[in-house]
């Protein structure tokens, strides 16, 4: 049996360093040399799972396969390394306590007091394990979220430290990922910061393995000798990373400075196999050398905050690289769309996209734009609530149904073509009981969704409470707007297309969570190449 590594990311100086893409980039680089890899994110805030977080405050929700609610650390982990993560690889302190005080309460712990050290720190390093433990994996990550000092950090680092001592030298280590700031008014690079950093995580019982410092000037031999010489780091351990010019140079730049080196030196594994980036180079290439540009309007409630798109905005870079397309973003906050001001605010975008959401507000401007983009035969995808939104709309507006609506908005509507599902109808708690993860669509034969996908089964993942409701089916398809993918067990509406427009399609699921670097989302590129085409026409 192949006995796992465990190789911990922390952060120190400041939050915001980028610790999952470069826990991501190492990843993808080992994964290149032919080990098998895994990330985990250990998040300290006390909510179970970020489900019920709002996105300005963490951003994005990601979903797993499993149909877990995840950071969106776990989406940069999956785009890069092109393999499925799971409820296991985000584990907050709120599910730590949660295992805890339910074992309490099974009275396992046969009379003994429960405390932070042994028992919370105890179930820490079982979660750690379970992950490398259960997959064989030759390597799992584990990035430690919030910054070295933070109170609620305290039984991670307690955890790692503990752990390091019972694998034994070699079979865990520490990178410190900290900041190096340059201040101007010196001219000079600033190592304080970082051997403050270091020196805390060393008053916890941990010397950093390797350095990994956040820089926007390159670091010189005398700032990195300085660096290894009071942080008690091997020089050849003090690893640059200066500001990338996007986030898929950094597993480039990591080779470069040999991180990968580094960490298999510090792990005794062997470094014989050169990391092949063929793949990622030539994605690369493409995104950075695009034969064409498109504007695609991004219509949401949350656009203040890119990191609430996330999924969505990569899976535009995945999906652009294919198509050699530059795709800009134009961000359009939802709440500012009337029917007046439309076409003011859509004309001469490509393509139009409404984003997933929850509750009432901006609701009428994604509405506007959705007619808009119909009427004005602009490409036009609608994910999850754009989705429910784009048939809300195509009842107002072509059958006439007035003040049609989902459920979600208005209980009482006259015309509930969207409603709560039958599943979620007693259900009272929010976290954890969405429709989630993978589920089964079956596709139609003659539809954009059949010849995009270019098989009849597919499989995406959900987030979702309500649904078309299949009682205005038959109406709404005779008006032009077909149902072309269906979940095959229950007749949950899965896609609607209007086959009279050149390309308008709504999902109920989430597409852009299974769109990785190297396997753009073949939803994204058909989008993508309408647009391509509209914007010759
Ligand atoms: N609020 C809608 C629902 O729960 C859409 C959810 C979403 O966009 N993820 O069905």
């Amino acid at each position: 049996m192949n006995k796992t590594k465990y190789v911990f990311v922390t952060g120190g100086v400041t939050s915001s360093l980028g610790k999952g893409i470069i826990a991501a980039s190492l990843a993808k680089l080992l994964q290149r040399r032919g080990y098998s890899v895994t990330i985990q994110k250990l998040d300290p805030y006390i909510n179970i799972d970020p489900g019920t977080l709002n996105p300005y405050e963490h951003g994005e929700c990601f979903v797993t396969e499993d149909g877990a609610e995840t950071d969106l650390d776990l989406g940069h982990y999956e785009r890069y390394l092109n393999i499925a993560t799971s409820q296991a690889n985000n584990v907050t302190t709120g599910r730590i306590y949660q295992s805890v005080i339910e074992k309490e309460r099974r009275g396992e712990f046969l009379g003994k007091t429960v405390q932070v050290i042994p028992h919370i720190t105890d179930e820490i390093k079982h979660r750690i394990q379970l992950l490398g433990n259960t997959n064989n994996y030759d390597i799992v990550i584990t990035e430690i979220g919030g910054t070295v000092g933070d109170i609620e950090s305290l039984p991670y680092i307690e955890a790692v430290r503990q752990l390091q001592w019972e694998l034994g030298d070699h079979n865990a280590i520490v990178i410190h990922l900290t900041l190096v700031p340059y201040l101007a008014a010196a001219g000079e690079l600033k190592t304080k910061p970082t051997q403050h950093s270091v020196k805390m995580l060393m008053q916890s019982g941990i010397t950093p393995n390797v350095l990994v410092c956040r820089t926007e000037h390159e670091l010189n031999e005398g700032i990195k000798r300085k660096l290894a010489l009071f942080c008690n780091v091997k020089q050849e351990a003090i690893i640059q990373s200066i500001d990338a010019e996007t986030i898929y140079d950094v597993p480039l730049l990591m080779a470069e400075e040999g991180l990968d080196k580094v960490v298999l030196s510090q792990l005794n594994l062997s470094s014989a196999t050169k990391p092949d980036l063929s793949q990622w180079n030539a994605f690369l290439k493409k995104h950075k050398n695009p034969k064409h540009t498109v504007e695609i309007g991004l219509i949401g409630k949350y656009v203040e905050l890119h990191d609430a798109y996330k999924s969505i905005s990569e899976a535009f870079i995945h999906a652009g690289a294919a198509c050699e397309t530059k795709v800009l973003i134009k961000w359009i906050h939802s709440e500012g769309i009337s029917e007046k001001n439309a076409k003011e605010q859509l004309k001469g975008l490509h393509g139009i996209l409404v984003a997933p959401g929850f509750g009432d507000r901006g609701i009428e401007g994604k509405i506007n734009a959705i007619k808009y983009a119909r009427e004005q035969k602009i490409p036009f995808l609608g994910i999850c609530l754009g989705m429910q939104m784009a048939v809300i709309e195509f009842a107002r507006n072509v059958l006439h149904l007035k003040d049609a609506n989902s459920t979600e908005m208005n209980a009482k509507t006259k015309f509930p073509v969207i409603s709560l599902m039958e599943s979620q109808k007693k259900v009272t708690k929010k976290g954890g009981t969405m429709r989630l993860g993978a589920w089964n669509c079956e596709l139609q034969a003659a539809s954009i969704a059949k010849d995009i996908y270019t098989q009849k089964n597919i499989s995406e993942r959900h987030r979702h409470r309500y649904e078309f409701n299949n009682e205005f089916l038959s109406e709404i398809q005779s008006a032009g707007m077909i149902a072309t993918g269906k979940n095959p067990e229950t007749g949950l509406v899965e896609i609607i297309e209007i086959p009279k427009h050149p390309w308008f399609m709504g999902v109920q699921f989430h597409p852009e969570y299974k769109s990785t670097v190297l396997n753009p989302h073949p939803l994204f590129e058909g989008f993508v190449k309408a647009t391509l085409e509209h914007s010759l026409t």
